[in-house]
């Protein structure tokens, strides 16, 4: 067996805040097609990891600096981080898939999953970095269905490396009812209360058309999500580095639902 700490010590040496180890049995209910050994045959286990969003960008949400700071260049970040851990894995005889933080919407899995009264639709990457901190053991999902982590609440962007290493499990919250990290009746919902399109139900969920269609009206149209739903179906089901037909509108972060939330608030 690879040295588990070497791995999650050069991962934190190379900018990691969180590392965690999640065997892929963990990811029993994850969909079909997105499942660790979907993504690459004989993998064992899931190298987790997150690199925290500083708190002077957070207090500064929405704006240019966590657009800039907290999401495009922490992506940047965040590729080279998985690239490098996969690297030290293959050094060391096993495969290892570094994955992106974040892929274009052309190569995600878009469902329709109604169009009137108003668009509900589903959006799903090649695999969940959220659900890979989950079984990590570092963290859970929230009622905002963003990933909630003890010292950093939801300022985190997660990223996985996949290796066919099987490496020592972290531990999983222990017992049937461990503390929750988010704690809603607590906090009164913030993130629900606040998020200006009012795309967070409070049930773990979010609606995603609300969520993207606020942040830019003229590019999240309907007519957006459904041409790449079209393409998708004509592409086949693996969707990594495939074109489509729709042009991503320039992005627009908001970024409320992060600003709002009261876990771990304190440096
Ligand atoms: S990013 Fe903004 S619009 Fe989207 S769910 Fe969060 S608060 Fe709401
Ligand atoms: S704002 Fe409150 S309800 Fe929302 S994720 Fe944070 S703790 Fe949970």
């Amino acid at each position: 067996m690879p040295k588990t700490n070497a791995i999650m010590a050069f991962a934190q040496e190379n900018g990691a805040d969180l590392v965690g180890i999640a065997p892929v049995d963990r990811f029993a209910g994850a969909p079909p097609g997105h499942k660790p050994e979907d993504l690459l045959p004989g993998a064992r286990s899931v190298v987790a990891m997150a690199k925290r969003i500083p708190l002077a960008i957070v207090k500064k949400i929405p704006g240019p600096y966590y657009e800039k700071f907290g999401y495009h260049d922490l992506n940047a970040h965040l590729r080279e981080l998985s690239y490098k851990v996969a690297v030290f894995l293959e050094d060391q005889g096993y495969e290892a898939l570094p994955l992106d933080p974040s892929i274009a919407d052309q190569a995600r899995e878009v469902e329709i999953l109604q169009e009137e009264p108003e668009p509900k639709v589903r959006i799903l990457g090649d695999f969940s970095h959220r659900h890979a901190i989950v079984a990590a053991g570092l963290g859970e999902i929230g009622a905002s269905c963003m990933v909630v982590v003890p010292k950093f609440g939801p300022r985190i962007r997660p990223v996985s490396v996949i290796t066919t290493a099987s490496l020592e499990p972290s531990p999983q919250p222990a017992g049937e009812n461990p503390v929750k990290i988010c704690q809603p009746e607590a906090c009164g919902y913030q993130c629900s209360k606040n998020c200006p399109a009012e795309a967070l139900p409070g049930d773990g969920t979010v609606d995603h058309f609300k969520c993207r269609s606020y942040r830019n009206p003229a590019g999240y149209t309907l007519e957006y999500f459904k041409k790449i739903a079209d393409s998708k179906k004509s592409r086949g089901p693996s969707s990594i580095g495939s074109g489509g037909s729709a042009p991503p509108p320039v992005g627009q972060t908001c970024g409320i639902c992060i600003r709002v939330c009261p876990i771990g608030l304190s440096l």
